[in-house]
């Protein structure tokens, strides 16, 4: 496939740089080799960090109308070339047909959203209540981002931090998954397309993510970081950035409940719970990690989740009649199973709705009843197609379960009307909560969470102060 044979080295200052080291990427629905891609030691990432280095001070400097020009026509390539976006997300991840082409158009729009706020950085001008001065506050751009994504959303991570760095006037390195490179390649070579000059967007893969990572950060070049992935690792790199007190924005793991309250049209609810579970396969940190559905309607809304489930059809993603693709790899397959194991093992009842293909990384959808909140699966980040649900009596009782996790990313409510559903969100610990339907993101609105789930927002209007300092000028005018 030529799409495969595109782009496959370090983008360091414009140039495809080719490295001796190689790292293979994987289709995991079949296990075959898809590219031998690029490398890179930690000496070749400090390249990328002194190209967007370079490029900081005219990049910086151009106007709010020319970034936003070039993010509107990444914007217009990749929607042109969305199904090239789409097959190899498809191809890497594994996910099915429709998820990758939903996530594909999802990132595309992060470039026309943030080609719309590049133009909108409003400042401050005030007097001092004192009337000895007039305050002056000014945001600019911080210099060098360094992005981290992970292979979940290949596309829509990058564009999610590359958009709003450029609108900004930062210029990048991305790191993307040793898993999924491919995808972050062809986006940062859909920005060059647009016009990006060369070193406003950098791209280093590699198999060593942690030195790597490492000596970046530690270079006095590099203004700030921009990471998603697992809160385990977003510690890690906490420590790393406060050696230099650099800046850090974190969008981690999630441990999403969905609440099904009494009186809720059941119908709707499992319609939510689908998407909400099942989007990406369940390998996304805002999927409904824990179902807790009040006893009035537990029984019907187990056995409706389960027939929706059991009509998936699984198989390679790239297959479009497919609902359910592979998992990104075996090995994530099995961290899956192995928390379904340890819920059996539980007393929890665990029922594979379907049969997936034997080989490759597939696995069947599963709703696991029986579940008391406080189990391993309540506890997990399960981050496949596996359903546990929690019986309830009293709204309270459900909210407390709901909250009771040191993580607060996204939760959603189902309730007898909106009324309902927000007078229990707002009782929510999370950074965004999704009332009576399975999804909330949105280039346009703050994503992020509270508590271990992360610091600062992407998207919405927030999104682009991530890549801004601001500035006061105190002046006797
Ligand atoms: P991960 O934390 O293992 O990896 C994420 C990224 O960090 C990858 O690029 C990886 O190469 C890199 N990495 C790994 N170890 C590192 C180290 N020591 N130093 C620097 N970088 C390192 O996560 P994952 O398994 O790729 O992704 C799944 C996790 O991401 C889940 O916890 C999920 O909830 C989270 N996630 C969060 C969001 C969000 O917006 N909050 C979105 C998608 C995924």
């Amino acid at each position: 496939m030529a799409i495969l044979q595109a782009r496959r080295e370090l983008l360091i200052g414009g140039e495809w740089v080719r490295t001796t080291g190689r790292l293979e990427v994987h289709d995991p629905a079949t296990g075959e080799v898809l590219a031998d891609i690029a490398d890179a030691t930690a000496q070749e990432a400090l390249q990328a960090v002194g190209a967007a280095h370079d490029a900081f001070g005219s990049w910086s400097q151009t106007s709010a109308r020319q970034r936003a020009e070039i993010l509107r026509r990444s914007f217009e390539i990749m929607t042109a070339e969305i199904e090239d976006c789409a097959r190899l997300i498809c191809l890497e991840n594994g996910k099915a047909w429709g998820d990758a082409l939903g996530e594909a158009t999802y990132a595309a729009e992060f470039f026309r959203w943030f080609s719309e706020e590049a133009c909108r950085i409003a400042g401050d001008f005030r007097y001092a209540p004192n009337g000895d001065k007039t305050i002056i506050v000014d945001h600019r751009p911080m210099g060098v981002a360094y992005m981290i994504t992970p292979w979940n959303f290949p596309a829509a991570m990058a564009t999610r931090k590359l958009a709003p760095a450029l609108a900004a006037g930062c210029t990048a390195v991305l790191k993307p998954a040793a898993e999924t490179p491919l995808t972050a390649l062809w986006v940062a070579d859909v920005v060059q397309r647009a016009g990006a000059p060369a070193g406003v967007v950098n791209v280093v893969t590699t198999s060593q993510a942690g030195p790597v990572s490492e000596a970046v950060l530690a270079d006095p070049r590099t203004a700030t970081l921009s990471f998603t992935g697992s809160t385990y690792v977003g510690k890690l790199l906490l420590g790393q950035t406060a050696r230099r007190v650099l800046p850090s924005s974190m969008e981690l793991g999630g441990n999403a409940p969905l609440i099904v309250l009494e009186g809720t049209d059941v119908g709707r609810a499992v319609e939510g719970a689908m998407v909400a579970k099942m989007r990406n396969g369940g390998s996304a940190c805002t999927a409904a990690n824990r179902m807790y559905v009040h006893e009035s309607v537990a029984e019907n809304f187990s056995e409706q989740l389960q027939t929706a489930l059991a009509s998936l059809r699984i198989g390679p993603g790239i297959d479009r009649t497919n609902d359910l693709g592979a998992m990104v790899s075996l090995k994530e397959r099995d961290k899956v199973l192995d928390l379904v194991a340890a819920a059996e093992g539980e007393g929890a009842q665990a029922v594979a709705v379907s049969q997936a293909p034997v080989s490759g990384a597939f696995l069947a959808p599963r709703v696991v009843r029986g579940v008391e909140h406080g189990s391993v699966l309540t506890r997990s980040e399960i981050f496949g197609p596996v359903a546990p649900i929690v019986t309830f009596s009293d709204t309270d009782e459900a909210v407390r379960m709901a909250n009771d996790t040191e993580y607060g990313l996204i939760s959603y409510v189902f309730a007898r009307d909106n009324g309902q559903g927000i007078e229990v969100a707002r009782r929510l610990e999370s950074g965004m909560v999704a009332v009576n339907r399975g999804v909330a993101s949105d280039p346009a609105a703050p994503f992020g969470g509270m508590k271990e789930s992360g610091l600062g927002r992407e998207g919405g209007f927030a999104g682009i102060h991530e890549f801004l300092e601001t500035q006061y000028f105190a002046v006797d005018l």
